[in-house]
């Protein structure tokens, strides 16, 4: 059967995510069948780590079962602990927390950068305490943070840096990639992400010292990864570690997704210029805010947002667009508004524009094979809410 990857309309609404689908995945999951061999740390797993590692230049990239888990990963690698903190946006997704909360830390969250929706670098000096053993930026849809202002901060105070490049995957800071500029990065490859494998993520880092500690972590606990290269003769256990190696079919279809990495680039990014030049006047005109590309920043067409005037506008918004046909969703609660964010962490200075700006945002439909036709029927149903 041949899935046609043009199947943007579903019944009459649009979507707001389709996974991302080429056409070539199939033959390398029939290929990975054919291997027998289902588990982690085939053929497969081997070719996306390598791909990873040479596209992104980065000296280890080890595939895992989502970016929540290779956040996890992260945090036990920075040998964080309870009582530490760690210095994160409370504008991103709960696993950025989760992770260093496993291991007992506490979080502090800062406000963000009204242009970027990431975390101000200028608010980190008051943010750091004696406690202080991490930050986390978070490059929100694909935009970098200001890593350079970042790392010093972090160097001055012998802090590690882990960034959530969750939605970073080919987006650059001055010509680096994401996920590769700080001691640890991590990627998603969930089905709502540019590449995907389903359910996936990957571990990024330069540090040569820290691969074996990840491996051992990443086949819970045991040196197993280095029994199957052959390095010892029987495998123990020899750390604390958990299950965090995907499956040969996920990887197969990433390898797919990989193989076909610029075609879909090439077509997320038309979505996108298409949406800013057809926003051009409503920003002109007051009615909208569209993105901000700061010019360190090289983004991939991860997302793209609208902000409107508040929280009352936007409700309008959204439920006049499911009417028409769209659906168009909202992002991130702020996470030291939520039950878990108060009871694990704290806010630290003024809530400026962390919960305004996300009362105000918009998510359109974004994916691989929207098509031009799709666009075209958004920008104008847009257009019509605000001048009618
Ligand atoms: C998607 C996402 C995650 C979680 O990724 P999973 O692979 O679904 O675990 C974490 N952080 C950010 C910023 C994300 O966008």
């Amino acid at each position: 059967m041949t899935i046609s990857p043009n199947y943007a309309i579903m019944g009459n609404m649009i979507d707001f995510n389709i996974p991302p689908y080429t056409g070539t995945e199939e033959k390398y999951i029939h290929q990975a069948i054919r291997d027998r061999k289902l588990s982690g740390d085939g053929r497969f797993t081997k070719k996306c780590s390598q791909w990873l590692e040479e596209t992104l230049s980065v000296t280890h990239a080890l595939l895992t079962t989502s970016c929540t888990h290779a956040l996890e990963m992260a945090a036990v690698l920075t040998g964080i602990g309870e009582g530490d903190e760690v210095i994160m946006p409370s504008y991103t997704f709960v696993s950025t927390a989760n992770a260093f909360v496993q291991r007992g830390a506490r979080i502090v969250f800062t406000d963000i950068r009204p242009d970027t929706m990431n975390l101000d670098e200028q608010l980190l000096e008051d943010a750091i305490t004696p406690r202080t053993r991490v930050i986390v930026p978070v490059h929100y849809a694909g935009v970098a943070c200001e890593m350079d202002t970042i790392l010093d901060i972090a160097r001055t105070h012998h802090l590690q840096v882990v960034e959530d490049a969750a939605q970073g995957i080919t987006s650059l800071y001055k010509g680096k990639d994401l996920g590769t500029i700080g001691d640890y990065g991590c990627l998603s490859f969930h089905e709502t992400k540019n590449l995907t494998m389903g359910e996936g993520g990957a571990l990024l880092f330069q540090r040569e010292g820290a691969l074996e500690q990840a491996e051992i972590i990443r086949e819970k606990g045991t040196n197993r990864s280095k029994f199957f290269r052959g390095q010892i003769d029987k495998y123990t256990w020899v750390d604390y570690g958990s299950s965090y190696l995907p499956s040969e079919l996920n990887a197969a279809y990433l390898w797919g997704q990989f193989m076909e990495c610029d075609k879909i680039q090439q077509d997320r990014m038309q979505t996108w210029d298409f949406y800013h030049q057809a926003f051009e006047d409503l920003e002109q005109s007051g009615y909208l805010q569209r993105p901000v590309i700061p010019s360190y920043a090289r983004h991939n067409a991860h997302m793209y947002y609208i902000k409107v005037a508040d929280l009352e506008t936007r409700t309008r918004f959204l439920s006049y667009l499911r009417e028409q046909g769209i659906l168009a969703v909202f992002h991130y609660v702020p996470l030291h508004s939520s039950a878990a964010g108060q009871r694990f962490g704290r806010f630290c200075g003024e809530d400026r524009f962390t919960t305004k700006e996300s009362e105000r945002l918009v998510r359109l439909p974004l994916y691989y094979g929207i098509g031009q036709e799709t666009r075209e029927k958004i920008a104008e149903t847009v257009k019509r809410f605000f001048t009618p």
